[in-house]
């Protein structure tokens, strides 16, 4: 049996019934095709840092994407389309584009995880997410059996979401990504305050893609939300909490509660974004909260639950909805979890 806890950046998770690890495309969909014919449940597996999962394990087939290759091609106006398989290491695909001068990925630097689960929850950091590069996903959908590509329209992007994580969730196997790139030493505009910082660039300004991809993982290393051994606090699956987006009239709610200002930031739609990380420090948990239990806080970083060894998957949901209730009963807003999880509920 393989326990899903070699497979967790969490370190978490009991056996699977049965382990696939496929490293071609073909392999892959047989794969999804005979579990489904099987009526077995089926869990795509990439680098498992988006995963919190039951301390028993998964009743069906666990299926670890490691396919391989990244395409270039020429695009419209000078720009190149890089087409990356599912089971490419995300990082290394970012390493590569930013070493090639190409501009649109640097600010999502040391996100771990494959290429695949990227447009699953439009992974974004430091201003950016890959919806804003993304042209389209090529896909296989378990409700026809067929491949097809979904264009970026269709993906139904938005803060943390996506049509695979929100609408239909489990029906598209993710087979590949392109991303539209544009040939240029110079970065996307900095959009994050604490990045403009640590570049000395004002908000908006451009910088060198290499220095934007310094700056962005050294800011994430003193937050320990780069994978490290040494570093027991990025034993985690990033930010457990999603920033909730609230109305003007939920917001001044919580403003009135915190008696006092509360950051926020623009959620388009008339709505705002406030920091979640803000308000678990506000309803009294900090940094290292629920230290010396086995799973806790970390010490860096107030949004991400870590297992600071020996943890289980029970112990650390019983934390995080520690949290959600505080939070809830302080500000009057319920925190949704940002990971999937897998046989267990918050
Ligand atoms: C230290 C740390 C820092 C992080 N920082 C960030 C951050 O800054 N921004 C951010 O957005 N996220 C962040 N994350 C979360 C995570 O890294 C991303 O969501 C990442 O894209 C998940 O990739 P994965 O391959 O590990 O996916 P997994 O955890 O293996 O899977 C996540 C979900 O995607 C599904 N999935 C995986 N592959 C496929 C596929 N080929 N087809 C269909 N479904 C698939 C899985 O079934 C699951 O539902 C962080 C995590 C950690 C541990």
């Amino acid at each position: 049996m393989t326990d899903l806890a070699d497979y967790t950046t969490l370190g978490l998770g009991g056996p699977a019934k049965t382990f696939v690890a496929v490293s071609a495309e073909a392999g892959l969909i047989d794969a999804v095709r005979a579990a489904d014919a099987a009526g077995e449940p089926v869990l795509l597996l990439g680098g498992g840092s988006n995963l919190v999962v039951a301390d028993d394990g998964f009743p069906g087939t666990v299926i670890f994407v490691a396919t391989r290759g990244v395409g270039y091609a020429a695009a419209a106006g000078g720009q190149v389309d890089v087409t990356v398989a599912a089971g490419e290491d995300w990082d290394d695909v970012v390493a590569a584009v930013v070493a090639g001068e190409l501009a649109g990925l640097e600010c999502l630097s040391g996100i771990p995880g494959r290429a695949g689960a990227t447009p699953i929850q439009n992974v974004g950091a430091y201003g950016h997410e890959v919806a804003e590069v993304i042209t389209a996903v090529r896909v296989y959908d378990r409700l026809t059996a067929q491949t097809r590509v979904i264009p970026n329209e269709g993906c139904g992007f938005s803060y943390r979401s996506s049509l695979f994580k929100a609408a239909e969730p489990g029906r598209y196997v993710v087979l590949a990504v392109t991303f539209r790139l544009a040939r240029d030493s110079r970065s996307m505009p900095v959009e994050y305050t604490e990045l403009a910082s640590e570049l000395g660039v004002q908000m908006g300004e451009r910088a060198g893609v290499s220095d934007v991809r310094s700056g962005v993982l050294k800011i994430r290393a003193r937050k320990g939300m780069v994978l490290n051994p040494g570093d027991p606090d990025s034993r985690s699956a990033g930010s457990f909490f999603t920033n909730p987006v609230l109305s003007l009239e939920q917001y001044a709610q919580v403003a009135a509660a915190a008696a006092g200002p509360v950051p926020r930031f623009d959620a388009g739609d008339g709505r705002v974004k406030v920091p979640a990380a803000w308000l678990i420090e506000h309803a009294g948990f900090g940094k290292g909260y629920g230290a010396p239990g086995r799973a806790r806080i970390s010490s860096k970083h107030t949004l991400a639950l870590i297992n600071a060894g020996g943890a289980t998957t029970a112990g650390l949901l019983a934390l995080a909805r520690e949290i959600r209730d505080g939070v809830r009963a302080a500000f009057g807003v319920t925190l949704e979890p940002e990971p999937t999880l897998v046989g267990v509920t918050l």
